[in-house]
């Protein structure tokens, strides 16, 4: 299972390749962007779970958009990890302020990035809402990012594990494709309704193996619910 999704925004191209293996290594998902611009596009499709954004780029500096993150509804709770070269103390100052989580000096370990992107992740988890509890045995921790099924954990996606949290959240209400896009991918009209029906179909299959799937009904004609009723 991954352990979440993650964007780097990084204008070298080795620094970029090398963060991306590592952290597929890792078991994370990961996107990446060289500048603000391919950032923002990724924004508009994915919601990632933490973003490693480099200082100095081109265009758009990283403060900037960090700033710009910070200012959107949909994004601002994303945690992000600034990428700062040696000497530049004062970037680390003027990050804090502009909403970064933590910032890792570059060169930095993989083992370093690694623990700080756990531990903001972590931290974040804190904001993300308490852990949930489904018909007597699905269980979902959003600190933990782990999705239980009377005990035994789940392969989830990370886009999945949204979508559960917010059925989780309000179970037993239908709500439309529409609906369901503002809440858990953040208000965008860039992407198609049906990506829904396709993480639905993904939800399913790894409820599947626990029988909890059929919680997840379709509602003809309106969209979806996580319901026990049949
Ligand atoms: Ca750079």
């Amino acid at each position: 299972m991954s352990d979440g999704l993650v964007l780097i925004v990084e204008d070298e191209d080795a620094i970029r390749e090398m963060v991306r293996v590592t952290l597929e290594t890792a078991s994370f998902e990961v996107l990446d962007a060289a500048d603000a611009g391919q950032a923002v596009r990724l924004l508009a499709d994915h919601r990632p779970d933490i973003i490693l954004m480099d200082w100095m780029l081109p265009g758009i500096s990283g403060v900037d958009l960090t700033r710009r993150i910070r200012r959107d509804d949909a994004l601002r709770e994303i945690p992000i990890i600034m990428l700062t070269a040696r000497g530049e103390e004062n970037s680390k100052v003027v990050g804090l302020e502009a909403g970064v989580d933590d910032y890792v000096t570059k060169p930095f370990s993989t083992r370093e990035l690694i623990a700080r992107i756990k531990a903001v992740m972590r931290r974040s988890g804190a904001h993300q809402g308490e852990a949930l509890e489904f018909a007597g045995g699905l269980t979902l921790d959003p600190a933990r990012h782990r999705v239980r099924a009377n005990g035994a954990s789940l392969e989830i996606g990370p886009t999945e594990f949204r979508l559960l949290q917010f059925f989780m959240s309000h179970p037993e209400r239908v709500y439309s494709r529409g609906q369901l896009l503002d809440q858990v991918w953040g208000r965008n009209v860039y992407i198609e309704e049906r990506t829904v029906d396709v993480h639905i179909r993904r939800l399913r299959q790894a409820l599947e193996p626990s029988g909890f799937d059929t919680l997840v009904q379709t509602v003809r004609g309106v969209g979806y619910r996580l319901s026990t009723q049949p």
